[in-house]
């Protein structure tokens, strides 16, 4: 007989091997990871907060160099053009008029006195009147020069950015006669529409686009005049965290840059992701351990089953071979003639039929077993009532209790039984199953009750017996393939440990469970519950 408990202990003992095996190293790594991962959290915000300042650099130094540019182109032609009015139009023209709304340029004499002459963009001259307000802002800011020019002072060529109207900003070179004193001013007044509607946003875009993801995402860029006013940019929702706003430089210097962010602080952004990497370690962790319990449980399996295995084929061939020389030698007797009196001989071909029974049995259990095993039975699934399965199961059990002198007590057949979803043969094969191992383990007091009964969602149907039961270490394990008690309890029946198993299969099949109560010496009840099929 199958001794079950000592096939467990060496997997187990492996089992506990190779998780310490590979939980050491993995502990080290670990360690490692949340280490880095520190490491990296201190990091990413310093960096995150680094690149959002790159951007800013990047974009207020294109700024500056756009508009300053320029006034050094005019710088530049304003010495040559110094000698004549003919010649400014053309260095206005050579000048890239982008981003300027005017030129322009004004003559003092020796009294500082001098009209405002206004360029466009080509070069030509323009009617305005003083009033305007471009003249007037060119006007203020030329004052230093226009008292500069009657008070005959010397002065160094150099441009000058006036923004007093913000409307009219003024870029402004004076011009300087071969004595080094101010004899005029030439300049430009730049386009704001130009540099808030396309200037100001190109740039943004364009050094944007050299910020990598996820941050560009998630920077937020507002542009803001002095009174706070958003000249470009801005969130409906307020942007997070700290802002760098350095002014921009040159020009539209009353203009501040602030880059924030949409929805996370860099510190924010870098606790996200250490907690994301971390999720992702430990998952990662988890999911090696469970493959790791899973492949060592599946090889423990796999070994005890292929040892139940080698055990229930020797097991088998010794219940195989007790009937079969049985049977040989009974029916020697009958061959060679040395038994005549008729009752003798009934008694001999009596013993050869119990003993064919018996193998059939044997080699019926081995077949539903392997089926169940193989294919997984195909069962026909009706509703059925409980009442006409056990009936008809009882009625084809009899004669066997009946030879075997024991008495039956069938009770909860007289109410009526909801019905259950099932396949009628299956289930008549699992009672039968219990009612043989009532029959095999039953003892002395021959004595099988079958109980029918239905609770809210369920019915069922117990078979018990007197025997000598079943130790409570054992109720799990009698269900198990091939297991079989090798206690002192039950005597000597044959078997080939598949009954059981093959009740709970068929039960489980039914999406019902199958349960043993018992206490050693009183006997032992085996109940079949299935859900009511509604
Ligand atoms: P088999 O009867 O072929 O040994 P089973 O799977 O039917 O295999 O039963 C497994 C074991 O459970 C049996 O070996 C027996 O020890 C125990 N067992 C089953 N039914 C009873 C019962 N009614 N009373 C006592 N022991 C039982």
């Amino acid at each position: 007989m199958i001794q079950g408990s000592r096939t467990n202990a060496d997997p187990r003992r492996r089992l506990r091997l190779g998780v310490a095996a590979v939980l050491l190293p993995l502990g080290i790594l670990l360690a490692l990871q949340w280490r880095a991962l520190v490491k990296l959290e201190e990091t990413s915000a310093a960096s995150h907060r680094m690149s959002l300042r790159v951007f800013a650099k990047g974009v207020l130094k294109e700024g500056e160099s756009f508009y300053a540019e320029k006034a050094e182109a005019l710088a530049a032609g304003a010495a040559s053009s110094a000698a004549g009015d003919g010649k400014l139009g053309e260095t206005f023209r050579a000048i890239d008029g982008t981003g300027i709304k005017r030129f322009f340029a004004v003559h003092f004499d020796t009294r500082g006195r001098g009209a405002v002459a206004l360029y466009d963009t080509d070069g030509r001259r323009l009617d305005a009147a003083a009033s305007s307000p471009e003249a007037r802002a060119v006007q203020f800011a030329s004052a230093p020069w226009r008292l500069a020019a009657r008070e005959r002072q010397t002065a160094e060529r150099r441009v000058i950015v006036e923004q007093h109207d913000s409307d009219n900003r003024v870029v402004l070179v004076p011009v300087i006669d071969a004595d080094t004193r101010v004899v005029g001013v030439v300049g430009f007044l730049l386009d704001t529409a130009f540099a808030r509607e396309v200037f100001v946003p190109q740039l943004i875009e364009e050094h944007l686009a050299e910020v990598p993801e996820p941050l560009r995402s998630n920077m937020s860029i507002t542009v803001r005049d002095r009174a706070g006013r958003v000249v470009t940019g801005a969130l409906e929702e307020p942007a997070l965290g700290e802002e760098i706003s350095p002014p921009l430089r040159f020009a539209f210097t009353d203009w501040t840059l602030e880059v924030g962010n949409r929805s996370a602080t860099p510190e924010q952004w870098a606790e996200w992701s250490f907690a994301l990497n971390l999720v992702l370690t430990l998952l990662t962790t988890a999911a090696l351990l469970g493959a790791l319990v899973w492949a060592l449980r599946s090889a423990a399996r796999a070994t005890k089953l292929s040892q139940m295995k080698t055990e229930f084929v020797s097991n088998v061939s010794h219940e195989l071979r007790t009937p079969l020389s049985s049977i040989r030698v009974f029916g020697e007797f009958l061959r060679l003639g040395r038994v005549v009196d008729p009752e003798k001989v009934r008694e001999y071909g009596a013993a050869i039929e119990a003993e064919s029974a018996r193998l059939t049995r044997l080699v019926d259990d081995i077949l539903d077993f392997s089926k169940l095993e193989a294919a997984g039975a195909r069962y026909r699934m009706e509703p059925v009532d409980l009442r006409d399965v056990v009936g008809e199961t009882l009625r084809a059990f009899e004669p066997r209790l009946a030879r075997e002198g024991f008495s039956l007590d069938v009770r909860g057949t007289d109410a009526d039984l909801p019905p259950v979803l099932a396949d009628p043969a299956a289930l008549a094969q699992a009672l039968t199953n219990l009612l043989e191992n009532a029959v095999k383990y039953g003892g002395d007091a021959k004595s099988i009750g079958v109980d029918l009964g239905a609770s809210a969602d369920r019915v069922t149907v117990a078979v018990s017996d007197r025997g000598p039961g079943i130790d409570a270490i054992e109720h799990e394990r009698i269900f198990e393939n091939f297991y079989r008690v090798s206690t002192g309890l039950v005597h000597d029946a044959q078997g080939s440990g598949l009954g059981l198993a093959i009740v709970k299969h068929i039960v489980e099949a039914h999406r019902g469970r199958v349960s043993v109560e018992s206490e050693p010496g009183h006997g032992a009840t085996f109940r079949i519950e299935l859900p009511i099929h509604a």
